[in-house]
């Protein structure tokens, strides 16, 4: 099984793909799955505003490169920020066992919801994550309202 310091080198990949994201001209977050073992599955960022396609969350992302899995009981989802409902509705549809969120500071999302529902959910509550974000979405606060669905 993962041990719980390996929680912060799988959320390293995930701050990459923010990292990549922003680097890009989208919005700066990165996920990434990974299996039983730790071994990562697929990874992936957020690409709204690269593709013009608001379905392309980190998340869902993350979860298409990883392909078909037989099971996501012992998977372990990594995200930069605490996931949406679309991305949340994912883990509990696909029964992902576990999830790790960077931070729940810029967005809280469906963390609470989905320990209700029995998700293993850790939050790493990093700073880099916050800030990363969070100065994001000072300098585009348009784009972040699209992407939360804010009017
Ligand atoms: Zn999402």
């Amino acid at each position: 099984m993962v041990r719980s310091e390996d929680y912060q080198a799988m959320l390293d990949v995930a701050i990459a793909e923010a990292r990549l994201g922003l680097a890009e001209g989208g919005i700066p977050i990165g996920a990434a799955m990974f299996d039983g073992e730790g071994n990562l599955l697929g990874r992936g960022h957020n690409r709204r505003v690269q593709e013009n396609d608001p379905s392309v969350h980190a998340e869902t992302d993350a979860f298409r490169k990883a392909g078909r899995q037989r099971s996501y009981r012992n998977c372990t989802m990594v995200t930069t920020l605490a996931p949406c409902w679309y991305c949340s509705g994912l883990v509990r549809q696909f029964n992902i066992g576990t999830l790790v969120v960077g931070e729940s500071v810029n967005f809280q999302g469906g963390a609470q919801w989905l320990r209700d529902h029995g998700v293993k959910v850790i939050d790493l509550q990093s700073s880099e994550c916050v800030d990363l974000l969070a100065n994001y979405v000072v300098a585009n606060p348009a784009i972040w309202n699209e992407d939360i669905g804010q009017d």
